[in-house]
Parts: structure tokens; sequence; C-alpha cells
């Protein structure tokens, strides 16, 4: 196997080992960790359908994280895709009248996050032994609601981690806040944050490139890393499900091996479509990634004129985990449609001026965009087939449509479902009929699960009952005065 090696989009730092790039999480001249090369796959893809969720993930992982050995690689994997997922299949294609779901959402935190962020956890301890790191990792994260569950999932008590979230106090859904404020373990703090998430994750990564405080932790014992999507550790694992999905329709006989397929991708901070990419030049049959935002549109006005401006008003949605005007992974496609100078100039104006234009045209990715009304007619348009969507996946099913109306376009598609909708219960429950509105989200569990004659999922039962354990709040511009005060004071 050919090593892989992992540079900065901005260019200014030296290559890295895989193991490496995991443990530093972002590159110190504020750029994101991308593969010298993509691989391509050498099997034949044939080779790949029937295999296992954990085979198929060490097929992938094993050619880009090539100094791990094929035990510490699967221990990682048998590890991370275990008996917390709620299905064997880890991520099952889920079929409602021709459309095709992929179910992200079957961990412990009923959402996408935990595909990564299951595996995260064993990536960078055995990153840190591997380099003879003897400092605790702290595990810094902004999250828009579900990374900072699944992460303190994953890393909760794991030894010679401590793991500190940031999230936008008013900013997540109740179900998500409960989630993360009744969070145990002796190792994880869970902050509230005035602001918006891009005020959160912007704050955090200038804590992460600040050298003097890097310095003082380092004195102390101490290194950050990061569990968001800038970390490399965490794209990876996300380019599995892509394959997953593609074998799984080829075994249900819905496409012949080789036949092309596109797939719409809810988004954010871009980092699951960019797996998604990964995938395609990998060697995938996909043709079109359809890029599905909600009204922060940010994304889409820059697919279809190649200005990404995020001087704009931010606006809270329904599906909070796609509220976000700075999607960070970004700069990663930016880097491998042009070169590091490009990037560093590009992403330097963004941080002065908030915005940049990129002339080179991206045909394979569209975007298309969706409001709110639209998003919750959807969930009621599918709850009447028979399937519940959450706010974010409804995002994507309906950017589908709106993209099949203008294109003519004959490609089998799957949409990324990406959060169980026990997570959104609140606009899920009045989507579906106004009878709900204003009642108590916790209420609401119960009253969806009657609706869809199942069960509240075991991972969220009487999350109501739970202890909150977290009840701190701080400015945005106290972050960094608050992690200096937890470990080097
Ligand atoms: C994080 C998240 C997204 C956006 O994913 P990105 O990788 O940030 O683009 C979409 N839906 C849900 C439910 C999420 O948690």
């Amino acid at each position: 196997m050919t090593e892989i090696k992992y540079v900065s989009t901005r260019g200014n730092e030296e290559k890295l080992t895989a193991s490496q790039a995991i443990l530093k999480g972002i590159a110190d001249d504020g750029g994101l960790f991308v593969p010298t090369k993509i691989p391509t796959i050498t099997k034949k893809l044939e080779e790949y359908i029937s295999m296992s969720y954990q085979d198929l993930a060490y097929e992938i992982l094993s050619m880009y994280i090539t100094d791990f050995t094929e035990e510490e690689l699967r221990f990682c994997i048998n590890s991370a895709y275990d008996d917390k997922f709620d299905t064997k299949d880890i991520a099952p294609l889920v079929k409602c009248g021709d459309d095709y779901f992929l179910e992200l959402f079957h961990g412990k935190t009923l959402a996408f996050k935990d595909m990564a962020l299951s595996i995260l956890p064993y990536l960078l301890t055995t990153s840190a032994k591997k380099n003879n790191l003897e400092k605790e990792i702290v595990i810094l994260t902004a999250t828009s609601g579900d990374t900072g569950k699944a992460a303190l999932e994953g890393f909760a008590n794991t030894k010679g981690t401590s793991i500190v979230v940031f999230y936008p106090v008013d900013g997540v859904s109740q179900v998500q806040k409960r989630q993360m404020t009744t969070q145990e373990g002796s190792n994880t703090s869970v902050v509230g944050v005035v602001g918006n998430f891009d005020d959160t994750q912007t704050a955090v990564k200038e804590i992460f490139t600040d050298k003097q405080l890097n310095k003082e932790m380092f004195e102390k014992g101490y290194v950050f890393s990061s569990a968001n999507s800038i970390n490399i550790g965490r794209l990876l694992p996300q380019i599995v499900y892509y394959f997953y999905a593609y074998a799984q329709l080829v075994k249900n006989n819905t496409i012949k091996i080789n036949e092309k397929i596109n797939f719409t991708v809810p988004t954010g901070n871009f980092g699951n479509i960019l797996a998604g990419h990964f995938a395609k030049k990998m060697g995938l049959p996909i043709d079109k990634l359809i890029c599905a935002s909600n009204e922060n549109k940010v994304l889409y006005d820059f697919f279809e004129t190649g200005e990404y401006n995020k001087n704009r008003q931010f606006v809270l949605t329904s599906s909070p985990s796609m509220d976000i005007l700075i999607s960070s992974n970004l700069e990663r496609l930016i880097c491998l449609y042009s070169d590091s100078n490009t990037t560093k100039k590009l992403f330097t104006q963004l941080n002065t001026e908030g915005k940049y234009t990129f002339d080179t045209k991206i045909n394979d990715i569209i975007g298309e965009f969706v409001t709110q009304q639209e998003t919750s007619d959807a969930i009621c348009e599918v709850f009447n087939l028979g399937y519940v969507m959450d706010t974010h996946t409804a995002v994507a099913y309906k950017a589908y449509k709106k993209y099949l109306k203008n294109n003519n376009d004959i490609n089998k598609n799957v949409i990324i479902s990406t959060a169980s909708p026990y997570k959104f219960t609140e606009d899920v429950c009045k989507a579906i009929d106004s009878k709900y509105e204003n009642i108590d989200a916790f209420v609401l569990l119960e009253e969806l699960a009657k609706l869809e004659n199942k069960d509240v999922p075991s991972q969220i039962k009487e999350i109501d009952k739970k202890e909150i354990l977290h009840t701190k709040v701080c400015e945005k511009e106290e972050m960094k005065e608050l992690v200096k005060n937890m470990f080097v004071k």
C-alpha cells in the first residue's frame, strides 16, 4: 500500500503522517489537512458489494491511514461499529415510494455524527500511542447541535482525554440541549455560548491556533485536538457509507454494478458531502452530488455564482445543525480544485472581508436550497407516504425534488438521512399536524412514537428525567479564558 501523507490546505506546513494529522486536528497556518493525493480503489467494485460495514470500513480507511497496522485499524473499527448501533447494518438503506434514504442515525446520539465520532476516539488514542505522545489530549468542540453529544459520548471516560463542548445556547433543539447537558463522565464539560454556531466555531479555531496558550497547555501536560469535521479523522470514516449505500443498491438489484448514481446531502459544514466527493474521486460511480442548504444558503449561492459571501443575516431554522455561514470543509474542496496558494489567498480574504470568489466551475456538485415552509410541507408529504423524516433530511428530500424539476436526470438518487426525527420532535410533529403546536418537546417524543406505532428510541427515552449536570453559559469572548481556567491555572 502506498503511504499517504497529509499537508495543510494553505501550504505552510510539512507533510504529516495520518496519525500526526489526526492528532493535530488543524494545521498551524489555520488550514485543514488534506491527503497529498486521493487513493483510488484497487479492487474491482464487485468485491466491495457483499462486505460487512466493518470490512468495508477497513478497506477504505486502510487506504488513507497508512501508518496504522492492520491490527490497530481493525481494533478501532470493531470497537466503534459494534452494538452501540441499534442495527447490525450500521447504515441501513430504506425505500419509501421512489426514494432511497440512507439512515445514518442508528448510533448512540441519533445523528450522523456518530458515524465518525464513534471511531475518532480510537483513532486519536491509537495515534497518540504511535507518536509516543504522553500528554493528555484536550478535545475542544464547537457544535451546531449534534457533534457535541456525539463527541461527548465518544470521549466520555476515555483515558488520556478531556473534552470541552461549546454550543450556541439558543441555537439547538430542546432534545439536543438536554442530551448534552445531562452528559456524564468525569472528563466532560459542556458550555453554552451566547452567539451562533459560527461565532462558536471561530472562537474555537482561534484557541487552537493561539501559540501562547498552546505553549502553556503543553507545559502543563496537555495538547489540543479537534473533534469537529476540520479533523481529517472525522472526514475519512464518512467515505465508507457512500460505498455501503452503493453496495446495498446493487445487492437489491436497484442498479447494475458500475451504474452511476446521485446523492443528495443535507449540508452545513460541508463535511458529509465532501466525503462523498472523496468517494467519487476514489472510483465510486457517483455522477452528481446535490448539496442541500436551508435558508442559510451561502453554499447554494457559491455553487450558482462562484462567490462565497458570509456577510448576510444568520437565520435560525428548524434544521439547526445546518445553520452555518462558514462551511469549513469547503476549504478542502477549493484546495482540491486549485492549489494551496489560491486556497490561502481566498481563505485569508474570507477572514478579512467575509467573502471571496472562486473562478473554477465545479460541475459535479449542484446547490439547492429549501425554505422553512417547504421543509415542513415535505415532512407532512412523506409522512403520508409512510415515512417520518427529521427536518434536516427533509431539506435534502425537498432539494432533490427541486433539482429533479429543473433537470432531466434519470440516475437513481440516495437521500442522506442525517438525524432521527425524535431529535426534532417540535418541528416534525407540528409539520405533520398543527395540533402539536406549543406542546413540550419531551411530551412529543411519546406522541411521535404513537404516530409511528413504534417505541421512543432507547437512546433518548426518559431523557427529560435525567439530571442536568452542565449549566455553564458564557460570552464568546470568554471562551478562551474559560479553557485556560480549566487547564492551565
Ligand atoms: C452536522 C449535520 C448536518 C450537516 O453536516 P455537515 O457535514 O456539517 O455538512 C446535517 N444534518 C445533521 C442532522 C447534522 O447533525
